[in-house]
């Protein structure tokens, strides 16, 4: 087990004014692996202070130094890179195999791509008669969820520090580790004091009173709706900026003439991943009548390749889910959708008794899902793909459509300029067309009740900043 001891605060690592501790526990096993401070509102003053104070100077740096540190920060990720992946497979149950390539190259790549960025925020753009700046907006509070814990960090972090903001990190307490450890090389690169600051703590005990402390300015959050939801709340009295990153029950339209193996193949794939807890994922898989049975013979057999195991094998895609309340809360899901008339094609049950004591839960495939049930309306955040048969391309794009959430969708048509024309149908702030993969330079973020704010690219560095005009 292991212990980590304090919390970064202002450059130190210091102790919490509270003794409360977060036992962060294994998904593969369900064993204790790790203890880090709960920290309280104390150490939040502590923080928000340290970042204020900060933020004078930071802010007025040069794009070329606050480049170079963001490099130094990603130059540190790479030397610890296997300190980084041990943290995350361990904490969230990410195989070993997938973990470095969706979880931690990535966020390292990530960073650099910000401090490319760092120099955008020296345009200014003249008009008639002014002119208008960029500047950074101030303190930011950084909150995570634990399914992508690293690259959501870096999809914070990387812009804040790029345009000149101080921050506070709350990552989520499932997986806090890989945010101390980020602290630690933040350190080592030489971030001054203040600019960086690191509270593992339960979110929805501290919560109210970081995202309303009068001297945050921005909070950016990715989470559930229901949280999200409390932090705007929360920071509205003080009319501070809020970023929500937001769930999703994303629809994927395989349209007639597409083609069915290669589109169902990328479908199932697209959910398996990350046991099924990726945000984006399409999860709600539109097919036309007539190739529901085809398409069900494809998805099982696609998912048949994506049996769990223990995270550490080399063989394992599919890890358990992030902890044994997951776990049940997605076996709930499925017993509904048995229970509302869905037909199981695959899963449903774990069947491997060497998996018992870990938050395992098989790929699992439903057909002939009807957008009323409940497994098509709520978000399960597991390795389970609804399949909903339509029998016209205006049926498909209103079901697509019919839904609280917005934040991704995917097409596949029969060529890409058809499946371009039905993307710009969907109600969704993403749309990926004909098998495409994820772009960290394309702006990512929601529609609807999946959220307001959008990461990654210039425009995620964008929600970093203000926009001043010089009145000439
Ligand atoms: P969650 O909302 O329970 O927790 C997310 C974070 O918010 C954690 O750090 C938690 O401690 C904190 N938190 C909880 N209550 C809070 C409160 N009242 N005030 C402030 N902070 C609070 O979500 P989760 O279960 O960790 O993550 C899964 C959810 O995140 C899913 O709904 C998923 O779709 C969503 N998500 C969205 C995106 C996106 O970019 N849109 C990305 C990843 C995950």
């Amino acid at each position: 087990m292991k212990d980590y001891p304090q919390l970064y605060i202002n450059g130190q690592w210091v102790n919490s004014a509270s003794d409360d501790r977060i036992e962060v526990i294994n998904p593969a096993n369900g064993e204790l692996y790790a203890t880090v401070p709960a920290a309280n509102h104390s150490d939040i003053d502590a923080a928000v202070a340290a970042a204020k104070a900060a933020f004078d100077s930071f802010s007025t740096t040069s794009a070329d130094y606050r480049r170079g540190l963001i490099h130094a920060i990603a130059d540190g990720m790479e030397a610890r890179k296997d300190e980084l992946i041990e943290a995350i497979v361990n904490t969230m149950g990410c195989p070993i195999a997938l973990t470095d390539e969706i979880q931690v190259q990535g966020s390292i790549d990530a960073f650099r791509s910000f401090a490319s960025l760092a120099g955008e925020m020296d345009h200014s753009e003249t008009f008639d008669n002014y002119i208008t700046v960029k500047e950074a907006v101030g303190v930011c509070v950084l909150i995570n969820p634990w399914n992508y814990p690293l690259s959501q960090l870096a999809g914070k972090l990387g812009p804040a520090l790029a345009a000149g903001c101080t921050t506070v990190l709350k990552p989520a307490e499932q997986t806090p580790l890989q945010d101390l450890i980020l602290a630690d090389i933040i350190h080592n690169a030489g971030v001054p004091a203040g600019v960086v600051n690191v509270l593992t703590a339960v979110g929805s005990d501290i919560g109210d009173y970081l995202c309303s402390h009068p001297q945050v300015d921005m909070v950016s959050f990715t989470g559930s709706t229901l949280a999200g939801i409390k932090v705007a709340q929360a920071a509205a009295p003080s009319v501070k900026r809020v970023c929500q990153e937001l769930g999703g029950k994303s629809p994927y339209i395989i349209a007639p003439g597409a083609d069915l193996a290669a589109a169902v193949r990328y479908g199932v794939e697209d959910v398996m991943i990350n046991s099924g807890q990726t945000c984006c994922a399409l999860t709600r898989m539109l097919v036309p009548a007539e190739s529901l049975k085809e398409a069900e013979q494809i998805a099982a057999s696609v998912a048949a390749e994506w049996q769990p195991g223990n995270p550490l094998a080399p063989e394992t895609m599919l890890g358990p889910v992030s902890s044994h309340k997951q776990q049940q809360r997605i076996n709930s899901f499925i017993r509904q959708g048995i229970d509302e008339g869905a037909k199981l094609v695959c899963g449903g049950q774990l069947t491997d008794p060497a998996l018992a004591n870990g938050a395992y839960v098989p790929p699992t495939i439903f057909s002939n899902v009807s957008n009323d049930m409940t497994i098509a309306k709520e978000e399960i955040f597991g390795p389970v793909l609804c399949i909903l048969p339509y029998e016209t391309l205006e049926q498909a794009i209103q079901i697509a459509n019919d839904t609280p959430y917005g934040l991704s969708s995917g097409v596949y048509a029969k060529d890409a300029e058809e499946a371009r024309q039905i993307a710009r149908r969907i109600r969704a702030g993403q749309c990926y067309i004909q098998g495409a993969l994820f772009n960290t330079d394309a702006p990512f973020g929601g529609y609807k009740q999946s959220g307001n704010g959008r990461e990654w690219g210039v425009i995620g560095l964008h929600e970093y900043t203000e926009t001043k005009a010089l009145i000439i």
